[in-house]
C-alpha cells in the first residue's frame, strides 16, 4: 500500500517505521527539513536496535529504509496515497487546515486517518468532502514497541473503512481496538486525568516527583510513573489533550493544573525539550529530577 505520514515528530517517525518494516511504501512529510532528517536518523537508530536484538536482519533494515521517502511538499507527497496518517502537532486549527488541503490533493478513494490523541474525528472529518473516509488511527508511543492502535470511528465513518484500518493494523502486528468518537476517546480520557492529578499532587506539595512516580510504579505496577510518562508524551501535548477534554466533556475535573500550564509556557516540554519533571541528557537513558523540583 502507498501510505503518506504527515508530521515527522516522535509519533510520525515511529508510524513510518512500522509501515515500512511491514513492506508498505511510505512518504514521510513535514514542513521542517531538519525534522525529516532527524526522523530518518531516529528510525535508523531504532532499526539498529532491532538488528542488535535479532528481530531484523541487516538486509531487512536496509529494505525498510529504502521504502521510506521524505518530502516537505504535502500535495506532492500524498498524490499517490491510498492511506494518509496525519501525525502533526496536536492543534485543532492546524489539523482542520491539513485535512482541507488533503481533501483537495489526495486521490478520491484515499482513506484519511489521524493519529490525534483527543481531537474529535467527526470535527476533522467535517473539514473534508469525504467524512465517510475519515477515521482515527491512534498509535501509542513508542510506536515500534507498543501494540495498541485505538481505532476511532467518526459520526460518518463507514464499516468498510473501519475494516480496512482494523485489518491493516493487524497485518502490521498491532492490536486494533475500535471505539466511538468522544473527546479523548478511551485511552486519553482515562490516562490524562491521572497525569493531571499527579501534577496537582506535586503542585499542592503532597509529595515530590520521585515519590509520586515511585508510588505509582511500585504500588500500582505501572512500568513508568505518571510524571515521567507525561515527560515522554510531551507536556505541550498533555496540556492540549486536557484542554480538549475540558472543552469537549464540559466538566471542571478536566481543567489542566496551573503548574502544567506554567511549565509549557516556560518551554519545559519534557524529553523533547530536555527538561520537564526530569532533566534529560541527549543520547543518555538516565534522567534526574529537574532542578525546579529538587528539594
Ligand atoms: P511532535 O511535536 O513530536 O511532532 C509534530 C510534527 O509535526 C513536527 O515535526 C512538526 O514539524 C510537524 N508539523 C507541524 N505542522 C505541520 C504541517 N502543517 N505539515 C506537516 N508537518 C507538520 O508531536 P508528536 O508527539 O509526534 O504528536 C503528533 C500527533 O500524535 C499529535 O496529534 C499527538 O496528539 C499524537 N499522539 C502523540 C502521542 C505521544 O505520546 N506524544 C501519542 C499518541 C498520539
Amino acid at each position: 500500500m502507498n501510505i503518506s505520514v504527515i508530521g515527522a515528530g516522535q509519533m510520525g517517525n515511529g508510524i513510518a517505521h512500522v509501515f515500512a518494516q511491514s513492506g508498505h511504501s511510505v512518504t514521510l512529510i513535514d514542513i521542517e527539513p531538519a525534522g525529516l532528517e532527524k526522523a530518518i536518523a531516529t528510525i535508523t537508530k531504532n532499526l539498529d536496535r532491532q538488528v542488535a536484538k535479532g528481530i531484523l536482519t541487516e538486509d531487512q533494515k536496509a529494505a525498510t529504509l529504502k521504502r521510506i521517502a521524505t518530502s516537505t511538499d504535502m500535495a506532492a507527497g500524498v498524490k499517490n496515497a491510498e492511506l494518509v496518517v496525519e501525525a502533526a502537532t496536536e492543534n485543532v486549527d492546524l489539523k482542520l487546515k491539513i485535512f482541507r488541503d488533503l481533501d483537495a490533493t489526495a486521490p478520491a478513494n484515499c482513506i484519511l486517518s489521524t493519529n490525534t490523541s483527543s481531537i474529535s474525528i467527526t470535527r476533522i472529518a467535517a473539514a473534508t468532502k469525504r467524512p465517510a473516509q475519515v477515521i482515527g488511527m491512534h498509535f501509542m508511543n513508542p510506536v515500534p514497541v507498543m501494540k495498541l492502535v485505538e481505532v476511532i470511528r467518526g459520526y460518518d465513518t463507514t464499516d468498510a473503512v473501519t475494516k480496512t484500518v482494523v485489518d491493516l493494523s493487524t497485518a502490521i502486528g498491532k492490536v486494533p481496538v475500535t471505539v466511538n468518537d468522544y473527546a479523548g476517546f478511551v485511552a486519553n480520557r482515562i490516562l490524562m486525568p491521572m497525569i493531571n492529578e499527579s501534577i496537582q499532587t506535586l503542585f499542592q506539595g503532597v509529595a515530590g516527583v520521585s515519590e509520586i512516580d515511585t508510588i505509582m510504579k511500585l504500588g500500582m505496577a505501572h512500568p513508568m510513573g505518571p510524571l515521567q510518562l507525561a515527560d515522554f508524551i510531551g507536556l505541550d501535548t498533555c496540556l492540549a489533550i486536557l484542554r480538549v477534554l475540558h472543552e469537549g466533556l464540559g466538566e471542571p475535573k478536566y481543567a489542566p493544573c496551573p503548574l502544567l500550564v506554567q511549565m509549557v509556557a516556560a518551554g519545559k516540554l519534557g524529553v523533547k525539550s530536555g527538561e520537564g519533571f526530569y532533566a534529560y541528557t541527549p543520547g543518555s537513558k538516565e534522567s534526574v529530577v529537574a532542578p525546579a523540583f529538587r528539594k
